[in-house]
């Protein structure tokens, strides 16, 4: 009896120290048949872009809310592309969380398809459809985190605000940037989770979890050469076509400085850590303050990782090249392009000068295209709480360490963070072996592991608990 009556007062007081997360726990096994209900159902709904059509996703999603009596609203500039706002109120004492995916995917050449692009056909422990792992997987999981967050009730300490995005795959005018334009107040949040990060198996293993918590700005930039035009058969030292060649190979031959921040400082000392000895001195030595030592695993990196090498710098790659239109005439101009994705606190007037300076030719002009005038935006911090909370579930949910990354190519974070709302991409576990294979993001075909859709739906409710749950 007494001892019953010590195990009794244990109990409440364990009870009462069990946070709001501990407290509502779902019945995951219901929730697993659900989360592949609503995941096949949108990826049986064609949102292929173009023409993207991403009204009938937000239709259906709009339908699972409203049955929930989750308000929500569709909005958007072109009624067949719009994209869909809900909101779950808190007690206010935290600024909004937002939580995001995007409901239009790439286009498919069918006939590459095993399983046809919009079956959602489950085999051999996959779901295979176009969007399985580019969006429509982050869509389902935000998804139920808010069916989830509603129906248990739980209490919370700020908004949690869906957003179902349409036109990510090219035409983001449609979708984030008509939300950032016309709708700011209803999705202005502290924070957002949205696309961008996974977690890496290797041989069927967890190896890491990672987050993307800065992406490059693409900054395209024109070479325009001048010469005096002419007959073919008398050549001129003013040849254009020579003087841009000449022009673009010392581009070619140049790599811009290189420059940490903090996420990819912290990467490259994370991943060292947890690679092989033989690749992890590279991601080691490219940390150095030696230059010779720094350059040597630079210059491997290059070789080898190139996305590694992009990641420590603003980089250049001359991707078009035109000029001339017949064999015997010399032509007056000739152009190229290059794509240039600048680190974030790059200065774009600076950079442009530093271009005109490896290319030295009185000859040929060099000036930004026009096209993405972004501005540079701050990492999201890594001391933030909801860092800390992405990593934590990291290790619960994966037993795996957490990166942060930062992407060499834009994402619709980057519009949000340009507005101060501290933006973490995330995604499922996706087998490293599986893109190389043909089933990644943009490929032949697509598909992700069911289980894996499962425990990405545990981690997205174990993150939005830890931010948005009433402590
Ligand atoms: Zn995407």
């Amino acid at each position: 009896m007494r001892y019953r009556l010590i195990l009794a007062s244990c109990l409440a007081a364990a009870a009462a120290s069990v946070t709001a997360q501990q407290r509502a726990q779902p019945d995951w096994k219901k929730v697993e048949d659900e989360t592949m209900t609503h995941y096949q159902a949108v990826l049986r709904l064609d949102t292929r872009n173009p023409p993207g059509n991403e009204h009938v996703v937000d239709e259906y999603v709009k339908k699972v809310l409203d049955a929930d009596g989750i308000p929500s609203q569709v909005v958007g500039s072109d009624m067949n592309r719009p994209n869909l706002i809900a909101r779950l109120k808190g007690n206010g004492r935290k600024r909004p969380l937002l939580i995001m995916g995007h409901s239009d995917t790439v286009t498919t050449d069918d006939k590459k398809w095993t399983h046809p692009p919009l079956s959602a056909i489950r085999d051999g422990g996959y779901v295979y459809g176009r969007g399985t792992v580019d969006d429509k997987d982050n869509l389902t999981a935000s998804l139920m985190t808010l069916l989830l967050l509603k129906r248990l009730n739980v209490p919370l300490d700020r908004d949690v605000i869906f957003v179902s995005e349409s036109g990510e795959e090219g035409s983001s005018g449609i979708g984030i940037g008509y939300l950032v334009r016309e709708h700011f107040a209803d999705i202005d949040a502290e924070y957002c989770l949205a696309e961008g990060g996974g977690v890496t198996r290797i041989g069927g293993e967890v190896k890491y979890a990672t987050v993307q918590t800065l992406e490059k700005v693409p900054r395209g930039i024109e070479l325009v050469a001048h010469g005096i035009s002419g007959h073919g058969s008398i050549p001129l030292k003013s040849n254009a076509i020579v003087h841009l060649a000449g022009a673009v190979a010392k581009i070619g031959d140049w790599r811009p400085e290189i420059r940490f921040n903090e996420t990819t400082g912290t990467y490259f000392r994370k991943l060292a850590a947890i690679s092989p000895p033989d690749v992890a001195r590279y991601y080691r030595d490219v940390l150095s303050t030696d230059p010779k030592v720094q350059k040597a695993a630079d210059d491997w990196l290059f070789e080898n990782e190139p996305r590694h090498s992009s990641m420590l710098r603003t980089s250049v790659s001359p991707n078009i090249f035109t000029g001339g239109y017949r064999s015997n005439v010399i032509p007056s101009e000739a152009k190229a392009t290059l794509d240039v994705r600048a680190l974030p606190d790059e200065n774009p007037a600076k950079f442009l000068e530093e271009v005109k300076r490896v290319v030295n030719d009185p000859a040929v002009d060099v000036r930004f295209t026009g096209q993405n005038e972004r501005p540079g935006f701050p990492d999201a911090k890594l001391d933030s709480e909801m860092y800390k909370a992405l990593e934590a579930a990291g290790t619960r949910v994966y037993n795996a360490p957490t990166l942060p990354t930062m992407s060499t190519g834009a994402t619709d974070m980057a519009q949000l963070r340009a507005k101060g709302v501290q933006c973490f991409g995330i995604g499922p576990a996706v087998d490293f072996e599986d893109a190389p294979k043909g089933f990644g993001a943009h490929s032949d075909q697509e598909r992700l592991l069911e289980s894996e859709l499962h425990r990405f739906v545990r981690f997205n409710w174990d993150v939005v608990m830890a931010i948005a749950g009433a402590k």
